[in-house]
């Protein structure tokens, strides 16, 4: 049996041609900087679910504070889905008709200020369902996501236990349902892998299994979600108020509050093992202000 070690078939060092849309979308991302909220606004509702203490620092931290390199993969990622989002929300209006990217605003921080604000996926109502108005909350997830929110093991060929979308979804979905006056909030995950015709064929997944998946929640349960994330925005706007950062607090998979520390690493890469401070923006910031709680006075020498 041959063995592939030929030199020529490992990859280049950098790839010439093949990284040249996600480099320019990565430059054009960069270029223009923070994204406008749609009202201003303590957190958005894409934040729901986030560590409180990166919502406060990215509110009162300066834009110089952003990492100097730019996270192209990352960027490139975002791009795809934001095609996705687009076709699928212009063929939802093609088939029921409805508003997609809908604003809204919720809670009050200061006069001019909401608690959140956002845009729903899509809003609108399908007629013959008992669903009334429908919110939908679209997310693109890679293959690991996917398999974990249906319950999928690839590697052992079977299903297993379904965890259903994050919770920053169901968070973000509550939200924008909340704000629309919504009855049902349909969440919907679009794999960027779909499942392969053998394995869905063993597990009987069927048709349009193998590329997505869609939960629907009661305005009951949904309207919980919304509350409790607007009165976690609320703290974080009182402690901000009171002159104080707020901790490193996020919402787990379960609801429940996780503490967060950057400074415990993997040994051998140096990442945070937490995922959140892995891809946070504020990283540097929040490692050189170090745990607990800390005055915003003192924010200035620290971050320098
Ligand atoms: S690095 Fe981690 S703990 Fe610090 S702000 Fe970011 S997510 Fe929160």
């Amino acid at each position: 049996m041959a063995t592939y070690t030929k030199p020529s078939d490992y990859p280049v060092n950098h790839p010439l041609l093949t990284g040249v849309l996600a480099e320019l979308i990565a430059e054009e991302s960069f270029a223009e900087g923070r994204r406008e909220t749609a009202f201003p606004c303590l957190m958005r509702y894409s934040d729901a679910g986030k560590c409180a203490r990166a919502i406060a620092l990215e509110r009162i931290l300066p834009v110089s504070e952003d990492p100097a390199s730019i996270d192209v993969a990352g960027e490139y990622r975002m791009w795809l889905g934001r095609l996705i989002h687009e076709h699928v929300q212009a063929s939802i209006i093609q088939t029921y008709g409805g508003v997609a990217e809908l604003t809204s605003q919720l809670g009050q921080a200061t006069d001019e200020t909401a608690m959140a604000a956002g845009h729903a996926d899509w809003v609108g109502i399908i007629d013959g369902t008992e669903l009334g108005r429908i919110c939908f909350e679209l997310k693109t997830v890679g293959a690991f996501a996917f398999d974990q929110a249906v319950g999928l093991n690839r590697k052992a060929y079977q299903r297993s236990y379904p965890h259903g979308p994050k919770a920053a979804a169901k968070l973000q979905g509550a939200l924008n349902a909340v704000a629309n006056d919504c009855d049902t909030l349909v969440i919907g995950l679009i794999s960027m892998e779909a499942v392969s015709i053998q394995l869905a064929e063993k597990v009987e997944m069927k048709g349009l299994d193998r590329i997505c998946a869609e939960w629907h929640y009661e305005r009951s349960e949904f309207k919980e979600w919304a509350i409790d994330e607007l009165e976690r925005a609320r703290m974080i706007d009182q402690e901000l108020s009171a002159g104080v950062l707020p901790p490193r607090i996020a919402v787990g998979d379960e609801m429940q509050p996780i503490h967060l520390a950057p400074e415990k690493v993997q040994s051998d890469t140096g990442v945070p093992k937490d995922w959140q401070c892995a891809y946070c923006r504020c990283r540097d910031a929040c490692v050189r202000i170090g745990p607990g709680i800390v005055a915003l006075d003192a924010l200035t020498e620290k971050t320098g």
